[in-house]
Formats: structure tokens, C-alpha cells, sequence
């Protein structure tokens, strides 16, 4: 089978298991382990930031940084196709009390400057007021869109104009860092915190960062615990953690075999195909008179994975465990399942 459901299938390598069996631990919550400590200063350093904080996933840590960042009752402006809303059971609501106001930020998924000016809300006697804006790169729903630097700055700048902070869900900022060549530091200049996850393309088996000011990220450091997420001797799953920041350059082979599976799949018939960015590959179903659904059945049929997007939108992912044979495989067998 050629799983590419997603880049969180991934199973740590021997040198990732062989580290957390090393690891020395202490009691996190107590801020006594060694490795998360210093997991959480090459995280910052990774991303420019001051500090960062372990959490066990990027859910959390949207959520968490969500959070630090509100107050009960105010307004969040969110991409209409973010991440924070679509998958995330409507945590905004549930754990942080907000109001959500949605941008459309078009194929790109990237509000302008203009609508987050457009969408934000002064508080007074009747109006909640914004409290964050909260942007997504890569774009997992619009295919892994790869954002530019500078779209991120320009609304990060609208925002900040209103003095109303801003939150990136970069749980694969390091695939746009990669795509648009500049540093993940670079990327995340503008904002004020950012998620990224371990456990996609870097290929850790657990867990994500959160970064941001230190003042930012001891506050955020309570919320993680008032959430569950205060974590004791978790240098063992933190050790994996460290060499993942180290496969950040790797993820541009990932971009690769995501662009060799498009190519393919194109020379399908029926089959229309998102030219990617990154790791993620969309295909539309419709013009070969099948469902998403009934397209992913056939291709599992014939030993390929995938995930149903859209009533007739497919997302394939490429990621570590899978090389370029496997994706010409993989193209083969999808072209014999949607012949057949
Ligand atoms: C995967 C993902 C998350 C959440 O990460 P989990 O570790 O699965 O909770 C958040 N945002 C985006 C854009 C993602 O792709």
C-alpha cells in the first residue's frame, strides 16, 4: 500500500528512536527536562521568535496561542477555509469563548490587507472588538498554497495597524519557508506567534511548537497546562522532536515527488490536477464521473491511499516514507483504478 493520506503517516527511523531511548528527562511541567528545554530553544531559533513552547499537537497549540492571545467575547478574523474553523471542532467557540468573523481569502487562501481592515471591529458599548487575526501557510484546504512572505507581512501590517495581533497556523511553514526559499524565520517576521508541527513533513512521531515573545509564551505556558497539555518526562518524545528541526532542507525532495505525482495524474483522463507548491496534491474527480469518494475507493482498491476533500476533490501528501518510485507507482496504479 502507498499511503498518502497525509505527511502525518510517517514512522520514526531508527536514529529517532535510538534518541528518544537517550533521552534525558526530567519533570516538564516543572521545567526540569533537559530536552524539551532545549527542543523549545531551537524551536525559537528556528523561527526567529524569543521562545517556544512543546505542546503535544498543532491543534493545541492553535488553540492554546488562540487563547493567550483573546479575550472572551471578541472577534477572531479567520481565513474561510482555515484550518483553526474547519478541523478543529469549533475550538475557537468552545475554548476561547469568540465570536469568529471569516475572510474569504480566494484560491490562495491569504486575506488582503484591505479585508482585514474591512473586518475589523472597534469595541465599544454594542461591538465585541477584535482580538486576532489568525492566517494560514501553507494553505492545507486551498492544496499546500504556499503563501509569500510578503502577503503575510501586508495583512500582519493591517492588522497591526488596528493594534490587533496576529497568530500563523504554520503547521507546515517550513514547506512554504522551503517552497519560497527564504527561512522559516523570515516567514513568521510579521506575526507575533506561530504554530509549526514536528510530526508532518519533519517526521517526528509526535508533538508541535508553539513560539512567540516570552512574555507571549509564559502566559501560553499556563493555558497548555489549564488545557491538559503540561506534559512530565517528555524529553523521550521531544528527542525525535530535535532531529526533526534538522529536516527542514529534506522537505524540498517532499515538493518534488508532490510535483512528479501531479505530472502523472494529469495524463489521466478525467482527472484535473492542482499544480502543487508544496506537498499536497488536489485532484478533481468530476470529469471522470466519480465522487471523491468513489475515486479514493477505486484507488485504495488498487493500493493507493489517499483523503476526500471535496464532494469530487482528493488530497494525496507526500512525505519522507515515500520516494519518487513510489509516487510513479503510485500515479500507475490511480490511472489503472480510474480506467478500469
Ligand atoms: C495538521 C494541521 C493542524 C493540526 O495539527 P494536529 O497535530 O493534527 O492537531 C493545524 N493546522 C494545519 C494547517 C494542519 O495541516
Amino acid at each position: 500500500m502507498i499511503d498518502l493520506r497525509s505527511d502525518t503517516v510517517t514512522t520514526p527511523d531508527d536514529a529517532m528512536r535510538e534518541a528518544a531511548g537517550d533521552a534525558e528527562v526530567g519533570d516538564d511541567v516543572y521545567g526540569e527536562d533537559p530536552t524539551v528545554n532545549e527542543l523549545e530553544a531551537r524551536a525559537a531559533d528556528l523561527v526567529g521568535m524569543e521562545d517556544a513552547l512543546y505542546v503535544p499537537t498543532g491543534t493545541m497549540g492553535n488553540q492554546i496561542a488562540v487563547r493567550t492571545h483573546t479575550d472572551r467575547g471578541q472577534e477572531i478574523l479567520v481565513e474561510r477555509e482555515s484550518h483553526v474553523i474547519k478541523w478543529e471542532l469549533g475550538g475557537l467557540a468552545q475554548l476561547s469563548n469568540l465570536q469568529v468573523r471569516t475572510l474569504d481569502g480566494g484560491a490562495r487562501g491569504i486575506p488582503t490587507p484591505e479585508q482585514v481592515r474591512d473586518g475589523f471591529v472597534e469595541e465599544d458599548l454594542h461591538r465585541p472588538g477584535t482580538g486576532l487575526l489568525s492566517l494560514e501557510n501553507s494553505h492545507n484546504s486551498k492544496g499546500g498554497v504556499a503563501i509569500s512572505p510578503e502577503k503575510i507581512d501586508a495583512a500582519a501590517e493591517a492588522a497591526h495597524d488596528d493594534g490587533v495581533p496576529v497568530h500563523l497556523d504554520g503547521a507546515r511553514v517550513c514547506n512554504a519557508a522551503v517552497a519560497h526559499d527564504v527561512s522559516p524565520a523570515r516567514m513568521v517576521e510579521n506575526v507575533d506567534s506561530v504554530m509549526f508541527c514536528l510530526s508532518k513533513g519533519l517526521g517526528a512521531p509526535v508533538g508541535s511548537m508553539v513560539a512567540g515573545s516570552e512574555e507571549f509564551i509564559a502566559r501560553a505556558r499556563r493555558v497548555r497546562k489549564l488545557f491538559g497539555g503540561g506534559m512530565r518526562q517528555a524529553g523521550v518524545i521531544a528527542a525525535p522532536g530535535l532531529l526533526a528541526l534538522e529536516n527542514v532542507e529534506r522537505l524540498a525532495d517532499d515538493h518534488d515527488n508532490a510535483r512528479t505525482l501531479a505530472e502523472r495524474l494529469a495524463e489521466i483522463e478525467g482527472l484535473d490536477v492542482q499544480d502543487p507548491e508544496t506537498n499536497i496534491v488536489l485532484v478533481n474527480t468530476e470529469g471522470a464521473d466519480l465522487t471523491a469518494d468513489g475515486f479514493l475507493d477505486a484507488c485504495e482498491d488498487a493500493g493507493v491511499l489517499g483523503t476526500p476533500f471535496d464532494t469530487h476533490v482528493a488530497r494525496f501528501c507526500t512525505h519522507w516514507d515515500v520516494d519518487h518510485e513510489d509516487v510513479v507507482a503510485a500515479a500507475e496504479r490511480v490511472g489503472e483504478a480510474v480506467e478500469s
